[in-house]
C-alpha cells in the first residue's frame, strides 16, 4: 500500500494489519551523462514496490512510505543538478520521519537506501530512534547487502556503473542514454576530502564502466533483491 494514496482513516485501518513500513531514501545527484538525477530514489522505490507486491501474494500487507529524495552528497556536489543536504540535517530529518512511524505504532521500519553518501547519517538516525522506541530498524543498502548476488549477474558495480545502469534500464529505459554511457573505476589510496575531488574520482559523475549494462541484468538484480528481502521479512515475522 502506498501511503500517499491513502486517506487518514484508511491509513489508520492499515496500521492495524501492517506493522512494517518501508521508507525508501536516495539522493538527487549526478549519475554519469547517461542516468537521471533521480536514479538513487528510483531504484529503492522499485524494490519497495516489488517487495510489497510479493508479500501481498502471500496475504501480508506492508506500508510503503513516500520516499525521501534529497540526500547527503558531498563528493558529487561539484556536478550541476546534485542537491547536497548536510549530513547532520539529513540525520535529524530522517530521524524525525522515522520517529513519526514509531509513534504510529509500526514495529519495524525498513529504511531502503539507494545512496552511499547517506550511509553514516542514516546509521546515526536509526540508532537514535532505536534508543527511544521499541522499534526495529533495518537499514538496507541494496548494492552493499546484495553485492554477491549483484556480482554474480554483473562483471562490476559502482556509481552509475553496470549494476545501477542495468537496474535503470529495467525500471525506466526511456531515461537511460546508453550512447553516453562511459566510465571507469577510480579510487584513492586514502579517503581524500576536498570540494572538487569528485572531478577526479567520478569523471562525468560515474565510477564504473556501465557499457555492459542490460535490461535483463537489471531485471535479475531487482528480482533477486526483492525476493531476498521478502524472505528476510517472512523469516523475521
Ligand atoms: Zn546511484
Amino acid at each position: 500500500m502506498r501511503m500517499e494514496n491513502l486517506t487518514w482513516n484508511e491509513f489508520d485501518e492499515i496500521k492495524e494489519r501492517a506493522n512494517i513500513v518501508i521508507l525508501p531514501i536516495g539522493s538527487v545527484e549526478a549519475h554519469g551523462k547517461h542516468l537521471p538525477l533521480g536514479t538513487d530514489v528510483f531504484a529503492p522505490m522499485e524494490i519497495a514496490k516489488r517487495v510489497e507486491a510479493k508479500l501481498k501474494e502471500r496475504d501480508i500487507e506492508i506500508l510503503v512510505a513516500p520516499p525521501i529524495w534529497y540526500g547527503h552528497s558531498f563528493v558529487l556536489n561539484i556536478f550541476p543538478g546534485t542537491v547536497n543536504v548536510k549530513a547532520d540535517t539529513l540525520r535529524r530529518y530522517v530521524r524525525d520521519v522515522m520517529e513519526e512511524f514509531a509513534e504510529e505504532g509500526f514495529k519495524r521500519i525498513i529504511l531502503l537506501n539507494g545512496h552511499g553518501g547517506n550511509y553514516y547519517p542514516l546509521v546515526e538516525a536509526c540508532e537514535e530512534v532505536a534508543e527511544k522506541y521499541e522499534v526495529e530498524i533495518w537499514l538496507i543498502n541494496w548494492w552493499i547487502d546484495f553485492k554477491e548476488d549483484i556480482l554474480s549477474i554483473c562483471s562490476s558495480q559502482g556509481h552509475a556503473g553496470e549494476d545501477e545502469t542495468s537496474v535503470m534500464l529495467a525500471i525506466k529505459p526511456e531515461l537511460v542514454k546508453m550512447e553516453k554511457a562511459v566510465g571507469e573505476k577510480r579510487s584513492s589510496r586514502v579517503r581524500i576530502i576536498r570540494k572538487d575531488i569528485g572531478l577526479e574520482l567520478f569523471p562525468d559523475g560515474a565510477n564504473d564502466n556501465p557499457k555492459g549494462a542490460t535490461k535483463e541484468k537489471g531485471e535479475a538484480i531487482l528480482s533477486i533483491i526483492s525476493e531476498k528481502i521478502v524472505r528476510l521479512i517472512l523469516e523475521a515475522k
